[in-house]
């Protein structure tokens, strides 16, 4: 687990036609609402470090 693995989740799990998800497409040829739990899972971690950062400017 790494931040790299955020990024390229993000980068592969994209909006597609009918707000489906294209990673997920690609990956596994399933049909997942987009955002899937992949991206979900991304976001949260990155918002999560974003957070830490902005806390560490502060102080
Ligand atoms: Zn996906």
């Amino acid at each position: 687990m790494n931040d790299n693995q955020e990024q390229q989740i993000l980068a592969a799990h994209l909006p597609g036609a009918a707000g489906m998800c294209i990673g997920c497409r690609i990956w596994w040829a399933r049909m997942t609402p987009y955002p899937c739990c992949q991206v979900q899972w991304a976001t949260s971690r990155q918002a999560r470090s974003m957070t830490a950062h902005l806390l560490g400017w502060m102080r």
